[in-house]
């Protein structure tokens, strides 16, 4: 590994990153041990898909488990990240049919199974491991020794004893039910794996059914005219007038000459629906089938598991059930039976996986029976903590509704089930194949073809990944997980199989805290997908900014709501800022010779960046242990940025380029050595590539790696308020100074003077240098408070002090006049066409949304820049016409005395103010300090001191304002100090706000609509 001082003059992800990925590794950083005295800390990655390729959720996942696993390895732990890999049964099956058609023009069929798995278990052995290598592409540190597959003879074994185990203890039986079944694949669905579009346009379509006895019909309405194949009765509202006679007659089916009932049914009927007659298919809806049951209803199945209509079916037989339609109908126009249609709308169930319309069918297959499993969830549940706390809410509600687990799949790559038939139909439960039946002793068993869903394996994984059901060592020291980190659609399908199954197999809930993700979509909230061409990819974006910027992203973004809005100019702005790192430590590294790392801070801003860093490193820890990533990553990124870089770097210049003292000197490049290499710890889980490879070049690091440096912990005796105070104030001042200059248009290396009327002289005259270098002053001259102002100078106002900039000789003010003018009259009339727009109510309703939102984004844009134009002509305008100070922040009629031609005795009477009142300050101060200091009964004295030396002041101001008063009637000088210390008061409130958005607060998720429910259509 190349180190030294040297840095190469641009950072270049591609040559770094795959480096450390690989040595990282190598030196076994990414282990943890079984058993261990450090304190465990386990996150289990939700395992990718075999057939996956990263994508952006992916890397969110990474990051943000790798961020806290990083973190906690720093802060000392036996911190494990668990990788694993899904089988992801219907997925894989369908990827290996499509080749091997594609190659060979063979089904599955074709093969039968046993070599149709064979092909698959290869497929997978040249395929399987692409997912993890481009988790390392992102620098996952996860634990690769320990590497597992859902299907792994490990991890068949525990689903086999959990299958075995839950059929003993009564949770898990065999039986004929309707089931959501998808035709394309073929297979059985849990009720997660349909999705409802809502608001699909059908039509209602309604014909007759004629009375067997010939006294009539009755009409019925349906969206689905197929099923009335399989009708076993029409049901009508007991209640309702219309049909009371009929109820208890017979109807004939027109097509197949079968008779059946009409019943009154309360519950499935809504007289005002439809007809209010009702046709009833027990064999093909689920509010059917439970009204069959209330009945005693016959239940026919007319579908074959492909689509097509069976035996049952009669003269259609063998069509299609959607395709059909026109033919069914077509007859029962020909048998005058058809009675309109109407539009209608309603929600349509489709397979998640293929789209096709999913049917509920007759079906034999395993269910788990849940109840009893998530009301020991539902017991359980205050012992997880639910990261944004709103899901909890859905997890609870979710458990309180749940209904039985469909588990049987009819597919072929999976666990097959552990159940044998003999002969005589009996079942037999076994771990491993049964000599013979359980029941009948018979030797002549088969085994259950199905195979159990995917989401059952990855049910058990935080167990079953360390070898349960064996008691070891691993097990006993990560289980329960510490937090359960992915993405909140699949809290259902994944997070509450395994609380169920955690607590049932193991007595305790898997882990501590759920932390669910947002979902990551593009700049303008669409979801990415190839056809909309929006997608991006993570591995094209690590190759080309570094993974670090990608990461980086992603946890700055992820504290975003249900939502991450992702552009790549973001990625590139975080590249950037690796650059800036770059340089930044290329910088202070060369003027670190003679570095002592012994040397103490020498001057304020020492102490102040220290003190700085020190409290970015308690706020770095503090979100990170509340799971407020996102405010963990920008608080960092400020620090290094603004404070770091913008400030410490640019004030240490004249100590490190031995303007000052030697002690100033070596004082600089410590401080400056100790934040970044601090900075660099604290940035480590979120950017650890670039981190790793500055830190490698800094004299001040210790151990091989940062990756194992401890996470920086609390140090208050860094904190220094006073150095902060006093930054603050500078630093307020100077970037007003800045504003200025750039509000007056004045060319970024045009220096011009700088004049100070400071309350605190002294304070100012220390930080001279930091103004010329700082806001390019050509020279800084410090005046009294009172002092008779500059003409033709523009202002920026502070409490402590005013900055002004004399632009006289500097600027043509007619023309810039006239330009700043022609500047605003256009952005008036762009801003007016926007305003018509946004007020016309027809645009706002018919454009689409995200145009809307741009207008009104532009128009505050506008409005932003029409007022700092405005200020700037001000500003233009009172220097032109040589008017004093007309400073636009400052509000009118609150001009010094002083300015306006002081006589003599206003003068003097302004020499004995200043004399009260700097006689005062140094008290005050003292004073202050001691409250802080001394305890209640000090504090309490000191107060009352204060009291009186205000009143002091109190009267010695009045007796000056009187004789001000006096001298220069009518003009009301005496004025001037209440209202400058009005301006002061007005300016800290602004200081509190900037501190308050610093802190920043963290958006909460809103609870949306549940995902998904089943439902009839
Ligand atoms: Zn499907
Ligand atoms: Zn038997």
């Amino acid at each position: 590994m190349a180190a030294g001082p040297e840095l190469d003059k641009g950072y270049e992800p591609s040559r770094v990153e795959p480096r450390w990925a690989k040595e990282w590794e190598e030196r076994g950083y990414f282990h943890a041990d079984d058993e261990s005295d450090k304190p465990p800390y386990c996150i289990i990655l939700p395992p990718p898909n075999v057939t996956g390729s990263l994508h952006l959720g992916h890397a969110l996942t990474a990051t943000l488990e790798d961020a806290l696993i990083r973190w906690k390895r720093m802060s000392g732990f036996n911190a494990l990240w668990m990788p694993g890999i899904d089988h992801a049964g219907i997925a894989t099956q369908m990827v290996v049919e499509r080749e091997l058609q594609k190659s060979e023009r063979k089904s599955r069929h074709d093969l039968g199974r046993e070599e149709f798995l064979r092909r698959v278990w290869s497929w997978k052995e040249a395929q399987g491991d692409r997912i993890a290598v481009q988790h390392r592409a992102l620098g996952a540190s996860l634990d690769w020794d320990r590497l597992r597959f859902t299907m792994d003879e490990q991890s068949s074994r525990a689903v086999r004893e959990a299958f075995v185990r839950l059929y003993e203890d009564g949770l898990l039986y065999r039986a004929l039910r309707l089931i959501n079944w998808c035709v394309k694949d073929g297979t059985a669905l849990s009720d997660l794996e349909v999705d409802h579009d809502e608001g699909v346009k059908s039509e209602l379509y309604k014909f007759a059914y004629p009375l067997a006895d010939g006294s009539g019909e009755i009409v019925v309405a349906t969206t689905r005219v197929e099923t009335m194949l399989g009708d076993t009765a029409v049901a009508v509202h007991p209640d309702d007038e219309r049909y009371r006679a009929m109820i208890g007659k017979k109807v004939r089916h027109p097509i197949l000459g079968r008779e059946f009932p009409i019943i009154a049914d309360a519950e499935l009927v809504d007289p005002k629906f439809g007809t209010g007659a009702v046709k009833v298919t027990p064999g093909h809806s689920f509010e059917d089938f439970d009204t069959g049951k209330r009945h005693s209803l016959p239940l026919i199945n007319i579908l074959n598991p492909d689509g097509t209509l069976n035996a049952n079916a009669g003269p259609f037989q063998g069509q299609d059930r959607i395709k059909v339609r026109p033919a069914l109908k077509a007859r029962l126009a020909e048998l005058g039976l058809e009675r309109g249609t109407e539009a209608h709308t309603m929600a349509l169930g489709k397979c998640q996986r293929c789209g096709n319309i999913v049917e509920p069918l007759l079906s034999k297959q395993w269910f788990v029976k849940t109840k009893p499993l998530a009301a020991k969830v539902i017991e359980h549940v205050d012992e997880i903590h639910f990261v944004p706390e709103t899901w909890r809410a859905e997890f609870l509600r979710w458990m309180n509704n749940i209904h039985d687990w469909t588990v049987s799949r009819q597919l072929w790559w999976g666990h097959q089930i552990p159940a044998w038939y003999c002969e005589y139909g009996h079942v037999t439960v076994a771990r491993e194949r049964p000599i013979d039946c359980d029941e009948c002793h018979s030797g002549n068993l088969r085994q259950d073809p199905d195979v159990l869903d995917t989401w059952f394996s990855s049910g058990l994984w935080p167990f079953s990944t360390f070898g349960w059901p064996d008691d070891t060592p691993a097990l006993r020291t990560f289980y329960p997980n510490s937090v359960m980190e992915t993405g909140f659609d699949i809290l259902f399908f994944w997070v509450a199989r395994m609380a169920m199954l955690g607590l049932h197999f193991m007595g305790k809930v898997p882990f501590g805290v759920v932390f669910l993700h947002a979902m990551v979509r593009d700049e303008k909230g669409e979801k990415m997908s190839k056809t909309r061409g929006n997608v991006i990819d993570p591995l094209d974006i690590t190759a080309r900014h570094g993974a670090d910027a990608l990461r980086f992203t992603l946890a700055s973004m992820a504290g975003q709501g249900r939502d991450i809005k992702l552009g790549v100019g973001r990625i590139e702005g975080y590249r950037a800022f690796a650059n800036k790192i770059w340089n930044a430590a290329r910088f202070v590294l060369m003027n670190a010779e003679g570095y002592d790392p012994r040397a103490q801070p020498a001057s304020v801003y020492d102490r102040w960046i220290l003190s700085r860093f020190q409290r970015c490193a308690d706020e770095t820890r503090k979100a990170l242990d509340e799971f407020r990533i996102s405010d963990a990553a920008n608080g960092i990124y400020k620090f290094v940025w603004n404070e770091l870089c913008d400030w410490a770097i640019e004030l240490a210049k004249p100590a490190l380029y031995g303007e000052k003292s030697a002690a100033e000197r070596a004082g600089a490049q410590a401080s400056l050595l100790t934040a970044l290499e601090g900075s660099l710890r604290l940035l480590h889980p979120f950017m650890p590539f670039v981190t790793e490879e500055v830190w490698q070049r800094l004299p001040n690091r210790e151990g091989p790696s940062i990756m194992i440096a401890p996470f920086p912990g609390p140090r208050p005796e860094l904190i220094d308020e006073r150095a902060e105070r006093e930054m603050d104030v500078i630093a307020r001042a100077i970037d007003g100074a800045r504003s200025v200059r750039g509000e007056v248009a004045l060319p970024p290396n045009q220096r011009v003077p700088l004049v100070l009327f400071a309350k605190d002289s002294a304070l100012f005259r220390r930080h001279e240098r930091a103004f010329k270098h700082l806001a390019n002053a050509s020279e800084v001259s410090l005046s009294s408070f009172d002092a008779p102002r500059p003409k033709g100078a523009a202002v920026h106002v502070e409490p402590e002090v005013e900055v002004h900039l004399p632009l006289a000789n500097l600027i043509d003010f007619a023309s810039e006049k006239a330009r700043v003018e022609k500047e605003i009259a256009r952005v008036d009339a762009e801003l007016e066409g926007i305003r018509r727009r946004l007020d016309n109510q027809g645009f706002v309703e018919r454009a689409p949304k995200d145009v809307v939102e741009e207008h009104r984004a532009r128009a505050e844009e506008l409005q932003g820049k029409r007022e700092k134009l405005a200020r700037h002509l001000a500003r233009v305008t009172s220097v032109e016409d040589g008017m004093e100070d007309k400073n636009p922040q400052q509000p009118q009629g609150t001009q010094p005395a002083a300015q306006t031609g002081s006589s003599e005795l206003a003068d003097r009477a302004r020499e004995t103010f200043e004399a009260a009142r700097e006689a005062v300050a140094p008290m005050a101060e003292k004073m202050a300090a001691a409250m802080t200091e001394a305890g209640e009964v000090l504090a309490q004295k000191a107060a009352e001191a204060g009291g009186v030396m205000a009143t002091k002041a109190a009267e010695v101001k009045a007796a000056v304002a009187r004789r001000i008063a006096a001298a220069r009637r009518p003009k009301k000088a005496a004025a001037k100090k209440p209202a400058r210390k009005a301006v002061a008061r007005k300016a800290a409130p602004k200081k509190a706000l900037k501190k308050a958005a610093k802190k920043g607060g963290r958006k909460v998720a809103k609870a949306r609509k549940p995902a998904k429910r089943k439902g009839k259509r």
